[in-house]
């Protein structure tokens, strides 16, 4: 068999650490529902969530039903969340696979009403409300039309109310307060009517790290899982690890003269006498362009730059610095690694971009491998 020459390690036991570590800052009475949308922000649907069950997830919020698809097929009993919303020829699948949807707008709610009218069957679903991020939700505004349309149609279960932080990495941002204030508000106001849902939920992982789960009783982390801080402030608040470790073998080392050009643009020449290895992996394989001349990977202990363009299949490093012969075959660590060797954190700055965009690019392309201990 053919070895790969670039692939990405997925460190299952750091995934459990994580979860134990963002655990212990909430109190017990508070649930975890990890976000699992984009194959686990490229980390592997069924992999990730098969090792959260095990540690205690209350269930799993995804973004599409086939992805509640392949993990009732793996066997997973746990509820799951449909966290954006849904089409309507969506529900009987909904239905029949046990997906709870989140509800976020009046229309959605009316249609979901009369599905269960027609078919005579009840669904749970959890209720979207914006505070003020104005993407998903119903306004408060909208509530009394909320309340009519549940008393009269007995098929709908409320079983949760949720909203979504816009800036929660910044917790003293007035918008983060103003969020918190009006989903406290709304609360106040259904539960007044006489319902009674028994999950009230707003933090993503900053929210769930600065503000301690934000008044709700139910958490939805997803970034901080895998590994990566919201915010470098958060550092200072829990210990995480990184799951994704993207390494590659490199395939060429050469030297270069004085002047001498490198790759497209050409964006580097030799400002003396170099030596550069060629690495096997592009931005069609996750690693984006706009790295080119500003990232760096991970050689024999310390950190070597990248120089010149990243291209649709490779990337060069300068390694004049590293003391003996760089040699073709060796490994080198582009992202992770099992002391953070790499921050993704750092990479995703350097690009101009977040870490999401940078484990989803990287986790999705290339052959994952994965350890549990
Ligand atoms: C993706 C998502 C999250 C997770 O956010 P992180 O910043 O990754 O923790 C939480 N809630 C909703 C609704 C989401 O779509």
């Amino acid at each position: 068999m053919i070895r790969w020459s670039r692939w990405v390690e997925i460190n299952l036991w750091a995934l459990r650490v994580n979860f134990r570590a963002l655990r212990a800052l909430l109190s017990p009475k508070i649930a975890i529902l990890p976000v699992i949308k984009s194959e686990a922000y490229g980390h592997g649907l069924l992999e990730v969530a098969r090792v959260l069950a095990e540690e205690g997830a209350y269930g799993f919020g995804v973004s599409e039903p086939e992805e509640a698809l392949r993990l009732r097929k793996a066997g997973l009993a746990l509820p799951i969340l449909l966290l954006s919303g849904f089409e309507k020829d969506w529900l009987p699948e909904i239905y029949q696979l046990r997906i709870i949807p989140v509800v976020v707008s009046v229309k959605m709610l009316e249609e979901l009403g009369k599905f269960l009218q027609r078919k005579g069957l009840s669904m749970e679903f959890h209720l979207k409300i914006n505070t003020g991020m104005n993407r998903f939700g119903i306004d408060p505004e909208e509530l009394p039309r909320v309340f009519e349309i549940l008393s009269k149609n007995p098929h709908l279960k409320l079983s949760g109310v949720m909203s979504h932080l816009a800036c929660a990495e910044k917790p003293d941002d007035p918008l983060t307060q103003e969020q918190q204030r009006c989903f406290l508000e709304v609360k106040q106001v259904i539960l007044s009517q006489g319902l009674k849902p028994r999950f009230f939920h707003l933090a993503n992982s900053a929210g769930l790290i600065f503000l301690r789960g934000a008044s709700g009783n139910m958490v939805r982390p997803g970034i901080s899982l895998y590994g990566s801080y919201p915010s470098f402030k958060a550092r200072a608040y829990v210990k995480l690890k990184p799951v994704m470790t993207f390494k590659a073998r490199i395939l060429q080392v050469r030297s270069l003269k004085k002047g001498a050009a490198l790759g497209y643009g050409p964006l580097y020449r030799a400002p003396s006498e170099r030596r550069v290895a060629l690495v096997p992996v592009g931005y069609d394989d996750g690693y984006l362009r706009s790295l080119s001349h500003k990232g760096f990977a991970w050689l024999r202990g310390r950190r070597v730059p990248v120089i010149g363009a990243i291209s649709m299949r490779c990337l060069t490093l300068d390694v004049s610095e590293i003391e003996n012969e760089v040699l073709p075959g060796e490994e080198v660590i582009l992202l992770g690694g099992p002391k953070e060797e790499v921050p993704v954190d750092e990479l995703a700055e350097l690009a101009g971009t977040i870490s999401y965009e940078i484990l989803c690019a990287i986790g999705r392309r290339n052959q994952r491998v994965y350890r549990d201990v």
